[in-house]
């Protein structure tokens, strides 16, 4: 680790760190907190239905975040979920490997789409968070 949280913490203003340390509890509810050698990852919920992802790169100091914020390098989410890191390193873990969905043999297009039909209105973040996860996978294959 060549950047401690609390260095990387040293450049963010008063202000927003004043607002992470609100959303702490936002990064603390969630349970996705990763960890993969110096590369922390957390979701943190913003005013956006869906998270937002923070990525931090501690051998690098690099610092990312999917939010709009442009005014800061380290933003309240970023400053957030290194105020948790510092706190509760332990709770970030190794990232499981990706889960595959059970195949839905058998079930028509109408039963799919009655399923996620029924999963929007129960949990729409999950399934905004399902499309623009599927959204980037294609974008991302389509470089391949
Ligand atoms: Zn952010």
């Amino acid at each position: 680790m060549s950047f401690t949280p609390a260095e990387l913490l040293r450049h963010v203003s008063g202000k927003v760190r004043e607002r992470a340390r609100d959303l702490v509890g936002e990064v603390e509810r969630r349970e996705r907190r990763e960890r993969q050698g110096d590369v922390i990852r957390a979701r943190v919920q913003g005013s956006r239905p869906a998270p937002y992802r923070v990525r931090t790169d501690l051998k690098k100091g690099e610092v990312t975040c999917s939010c709009p914020d442009e005014h800061n390098a380290i933003c309240k989410h970023a400053a957030a979920t290194l105020l948790v890191f510092m706190d509760d390193p332990a709770s970030f873990v190794p990232a499981a490997p990706p889960r595959r969905l059970p195949a839905l043999t058998g079930l028509g297009e109408a039963d799919v789409e009655r399923l996620l039909d029924r999963l929007h209105d129960l949990h729409p973040d999950v399934v905004l968070d399902w499309a623009r996860e599927l959204t980037h996978q294609a974008e991302e294959e389509e470089w391949e």
